[in-house]
């Protein structure tokens, strides 16, 4: 598959193992039927960014493979994202996770989650805002017994110069490895970052899950 030879060439070509990049289909917009074909092409890991539609495509899917909400989660959808998803990659805020912890709790399960940054400044996109906003949460977020905080994510800029792209991913990058000297992270091993326009410059920057939209399955 080309995307799985363009992230094996980006990885090898800063030293990296290409087997540390997970790939994600993200399967929004697209139908069902686009999920089986993908799981035929060996793809385990998808992402949905809205709960209702994950709902709609995922309940009953047959197969082996771990789902993830990639976009904002409302505090009143935390029940039906606690059912649906493997992990959510869009806690924007500490309600959001104790929402999820609470629902978690009731179930006795225990969900994976990553915190995400708006490392662009873009006010259209979600994510934690502030360097001491997001170290000021985890704390908090790491003492919900029902939550395991797995990593990081960010949505690139939209922007056609790859060097303001690629400081955004190297923030990223930064305050990870900043969380994994200073706390103690017992399962701390995902930076999602690189989406079609720009996953190439994530792996370089050190992404371990890049979300595939476009490049997979064609413009939306
Ligand atoms: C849609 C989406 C993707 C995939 O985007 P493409 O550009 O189509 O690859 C990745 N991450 C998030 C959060 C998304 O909403």
């Amino acid at each position: 598959m080309a995307v799985r030879e363009r992230i094996a060439s980006a990885a090898v070509r800063c030293g990296k193992d290409p087997s540390v990049v997970q790939l994600m289909a993200v399967t929004k917009t697209h139908p069902r039927s686009i999920v089986q074909t993908a799981m035929e092409a060996g793809i385990r890991l998808f992402g949905e960014n809205r709960v209702q539609e994950a709902e709609e495509k995922y309940v009953g899917l047959q197969g082996d493979f771990d789902l993830h909400l990639v976009g904002h989660l409302q505090r009143n959808k935390a029940r039906a994202a606690m059912r649906l998803f493997h992990c959510v990659q869009s806690i924007d805020r500490l309600e959001t996770a104790q929402a999820l912890n609470t629902k978690c709790a009731e179930n006795g399960k225990v969900m994976d989650i990553l915190l995400e940054v708006n490392t662009s400044g873009e006010q259209t996109k979600s994510g934690f805002r502030s360097r001491e906003g997001l170290f000021s949460s985890l704390e908090p977020i790491l003492d919900l017994p029902c939550l395991r905080l797995r990593g990081l994510m960010t949505v690139g800029p939209f922007s056609n110069e790859p060097e303001v792209v690629r400081s955004a991913f190297s923030r990223l990058a930064s305050h990870f490895h900043e969380m994994v000297s200073h706390y103690a992270l017992p399962a701390f091993d995902i930076l999602s970052m690189g989406m079609s326009g720009d996953f190439e410059t994530a792996v370089e920057e050190g992404s371990t899950l890049v979300r595939i939209g476009t490049a997979l399955f064609g413009p939306r």
